[in-house]
């Protein structure tokens, strides 16, 4: 079988047996892939500790033996080690939520080079700034869009009419597809308060949704529209993926703890 290079993002790294670990990671050309490193528990000169959540590598692997099995991962080349994301705690778990999503969000071997450089472009920049906590919600906006589910923030889905004033969340019980927004004459009686986002809010995410990755870098929405937003976001995967998801909770009281 011949031998596969190629850079990618290493998303998650967990033991396997005695000795080995399965490490999956998102490349350009190939998507998500898991392999198992075998030995790597064991022998850290192998991988030269190499093999980080969060690290960008070259990586190089042999395809599975059956059509059923895993990819065999044989060396890697570190391209950046995002060094400062594992290190700081509150960095590490903004880069855990990016990781989670891209699983959630992503199949194995289905490739969208658009998804790679939004994964680079967010752990670089939460590697090197101090405020960092916008990171993970440009890249789970942008995440949703790429796969298919953009929301649409000016628009209510019930009357049809141009959002103008503060919106809210709406989940239908009928199913994942339907979640959307609904302007304030829409909203449930019963909507939760934290369903709601302001204009503020909403205005921002809109515009994040439409500008390039050097803008988004310029943008500085407050830390109450980021905390909206990334709930908002949450809520709205929740219900697409019918899943719970962990990193956003964890994130979330490290943020309230922080400002
Ligand atoms: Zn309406």
């Amino acid at each position: 079988m011949t031998p596969s290079a190629g850079d990618g993002l290493i998303l998650r790294i967990a033991p396997h047996g005695e000795s080995d670990k399965l490490v999956t990671w998102y490349s350009p050309q190939s998507g998500r892939i898991t392999a198992i490193a075998k030995g790597a528990q064991k022998s850290k000169k192998r991988f030269s500790n190499k093999l980080e959540p969060f690290s960008q590598l070259c990586l190089y692997y042999r395809p599975p033996r059956s059509a059923s099995g895993l990819h065999f991962l044989e060396d890697a080349d570190l391209i950046h080690a995002n060094i400062q994301v594992r290190q700081q705690y509150s960095k590490y778990l903004a880069a855990c939520c990016i990781s989670e999503l891209t699983l959630c969000f992503t199949r194995e071997l289905d490739a969208d080079s658009r998804i790679y450089t939004m994964l680079i472009w967010a752990m670089a920049e939460i590697n090197r700034n101090d405020r960092f906590y916008k990171y993970p919600l440009f890249f789970h906006l942008r995440l949703l869009q790429l796969a298919g589910y953009k929301p649409d923030f000016t628009t209510c889905c019930r009357c049809g009419n141009p959002i103008t004033e503060a919106g809210s969340v709406c989940l239908p019980p009928q199913g994942p597809s339907g979640a959307a927004l609904t302007c304030g004459s829409c909203r449930p009686v019963q909507a939760a308060e934290a369903n709601i986002l302001s204009l503020q809010t909403l205005r921002m995410l809109d515009f994040a949704q439409h500008t390039d990755l050097l803008t988004l870098r310029k943008l500085q929405p407050s830390p109450s529209c980021i905390m909206e937003g990334l709930d908002m976001l949450q809520l709205y995967s929740q219900h697409l993926l019918q899943t719970d998801m962990h990193a956003w909770r964890i994130l979330r009281r490290q943020l309230m703890y922080s400002h």
